[in-house]
């Protein structure tokens, strides 16, 4: 498990992504007003960024980092509790990759 991050810190992280998880479904299927392209966005982008933190959360390799295999540090899963890379990978990763795929990968939450 991870050697840098508090099972109790990790199970609030989880408690946190299943809450939102659930916010995201309901706001995107619920609310009719949504824009569809945001819509669109919650439930495509959004959502299998949750998802896959919660499958590493499961996995027990939350918190590493996927490009370097270095602890993320906990101030950055606290803000971003989906992210899977730590911030220096993280600039590389957008540096070379599409502003589509930066945000597949990174998504940026409106509202927390
Ligand atoms: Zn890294």
């Amino acid at each position: 498990m991870c050697k840098h991050l508090t099972h109790e810190f990790i199970e609030g992280r989880r408690l946190h992504l299943v809450n939102r998880r659930k916010v995201t479904i309901d706001r995107s299927t619920v609310e009719s007003s949504m824009p569809e392209a945001h819509r669109q966005y919650k439930l495509f982008t959004v959502l299998p960024a949750i998802d896959a933190a919660l499958q590493r959360i499961e996995a027990g390799d939350y918190g590493y980092c996927h490009d370097c295999g270095e602890g993320i540090p906990q101030k950055r899963l606290e803000l971003r509790p989906e992210a899977c890379r730590c911030v220096s990978c993280q600039e590389a990763f957008e540096k070379v990759n599409s502003p589509q795929e930066v945000v597949r990968e990174h998504p940026l939450f409106a509202r927390a």
